[in-house]
């Protein structure tokens, strides 16, 4: 280990290091990586060398930027943090970015707002934005401008060998990255295309949860009916009784409805008025809105924090399996999200993203010991449900799952090219796709 600290120019760490505890801890507190070493990136060189050294010794690797995102923990491997490579840049003439792979999108949002542009960003600023985009990227504005990873021009990235390359539509790499994401080496910067958007119509509509069937029902009607403008989720939260929680929800179980919309103010307010119908609301927070702030519509936490969460695509709900999931997750506490998908999802794109021609993403996230809970969900769903949704999988997953997030070709051919990249599956700390 000693050779690695000569040979990088950022931290490296081993067991009983001071500082080892904090480089390898992220957002999620569960299941957390115990490498035998972690390297702290500071540039791609830093990485190149950090897989070479891993390679040469059959060590298995592990990429960590937040911890957002983390499945299977990293044991005995060598653990790259990527928390350091934060350097971005917006070419505004170009409606560009070019992003490192430890950057938040929150520092992207802020600086493309400057000249009214917008990243497709998602519902926290603190995800981070490579990972987040190699798993498909169901974001705020998803209905009217499509996956983030549809808009990804270029990657550049170390592959297991230890070789650096710069990937782009055409190449197979870059195909299965988008979609098979950390399965294929360390990404190390991407270059996204920006959207013209500064401001929306966005908010929240929220009931007494004892009405959560009706709202979404009433919300599964009123999807077939808007038009691409209106990216929206029905959502069941249990807000806890804290001061930072808006009084009318605090300590309650909240049935939501969320809107971002970027048509006007006043073709959103007619769109919406059947919604407001409903029944009685708790809360009204529809208004104008500055992109930067659209992560208030939303109602994730800010802490780290023990979770499991899971996420599936489904064709469509029925009354009674709405019942039956809001059943189960009021039993498991679960916060659920029912995101619209459609739209500008529709159509293809050169990446391997699965399941682009779902109708929704169900998202559950609750405590890890309620895991047995969330599973029996999707059991219950099992005749609406296409598959397994990459990036909503937060915690330990199976080969079945991995598999059922993509077309059975679409699978094949990722297992072919990961023979092709990474032979030994030195990247299996993951969603892992089986050489
Ligand atoms: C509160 C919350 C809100 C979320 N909201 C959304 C949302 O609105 N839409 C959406 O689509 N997703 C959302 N996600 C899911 C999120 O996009 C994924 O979990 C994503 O993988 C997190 O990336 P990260 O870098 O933050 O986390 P990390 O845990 O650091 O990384 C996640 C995975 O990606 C790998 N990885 C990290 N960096 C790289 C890299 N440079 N190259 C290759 N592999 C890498 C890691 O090895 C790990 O397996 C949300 C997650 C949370 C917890």
């Amino acid at each position: 280990m000693n050779t690695l600290s000569v040979l990088v120019e950022g931290p490296v760490f081993v067991p009983g290091d001071a500082g080892y505890d904090t480089e390898r801890s992220g957002f999620q507190l569960a299941g957390q990586h115990r490498p035998a070493v972690i390297v702290g990136a500071t540039s791609a060189s830093d990485v190149r060398t950090a897989i070479r050294f891993a390679a040469a010794r059959d060590l298995p690797i592990a990429v960590q930027a937040t911890g957002h995102g983390l499945t299977a923990p990293a044991q005995d491997a060598l653990l790259i943090t990527t928390h350091r490579m934060s350097g971005f840049r917006i070419d505004p003439a170009a409606g560009t970015a070019w992003i490192e792979a430890g950057v938040r999108w929150k520092a992207v949002v802020d600086a493309a707002a400057e000249h009214g542009l917008a990243p497709l960003s998602g519902s926290s600023p603190s995800v981070g934005a490579v990972s987040y985009t190699l798993g498909g990227g169901i974001g705020v504005l998803v209905r009217s401008y499509g996956l983030a990873a549809d808009h990804v021009r270029t990657l550049e990235v170390v592959t297991a060998d230890g070789e650096m390359r710069q990937v782009s539509a055409g190449s197979d790499l870059f195909w299965a990255l988008l979609g098979g994401g950390n399965n294929f080496g360390v990404v190390t910067g991407m270059e996204i295309e920006l959207v013209p958007v500064s401001h929306l119509f966005g908010g929240t509509l929220s009931f007494d949860a004892s009405i959560a069937t009706e709202v979404f029902q009433a919300y599964d009607q009123w999807t077939s009916t808007v038009p691409n403008e209106i990216t929206s989720s029905a959502a069941v939260v249990p807000f806890p009784d804290l001061p930072m929680i808006p009084e009318p929800v605090r300590g309650r179980e909240v049935a939501q409805i969320r809107i971002a919309s970027i048509a006007d103010k006043a073709t959103t307010e007619r769109l919406v008025a059947p919604l407001r119908e409903i029944g009685p609301m708790l809360m009204d927070t529809l208004d104008a809105l500055p992109f930067t702030q659209a992560s208030s519509i939303f109602t994730d936490p800010p802490q780290p924090h023990e979770y499991y969460g899971t996420g599936i695509f489904l064709n469509g709900l029925n009354k009674s399996a709405m019942q039956a999931l809001l059943e189960l997750a009021g039993k498991a506490s679960a916060v659920v999200q029912l995101n619209h998908l459609g739209g500008a999802i529709a159509g293809s794109a050169p990446n391997a993203i699965g399941h682009r021609d779902a109708r929704y993403v169900l998202r559950l996230v609750s405590d890890p010991g309620s895991r047995a809970l969330l599973d029996g969900v999707f059991a219950a769903l099992a005749p609406f449900a296409s598959g397994h949704a990459m990036n909503f999988m937060f915690g330990p997953t199976g080969a079945d799952q991995v598999r059922s997030a993509f077309a059975a070709d679409t699978y094949k051919r990722l297992s072919a090219l990961k023979a092709t990249y990474d032979p030994a599956n030195l990247f299996r700390f993951n969603n892992n796709i089986i050489p």
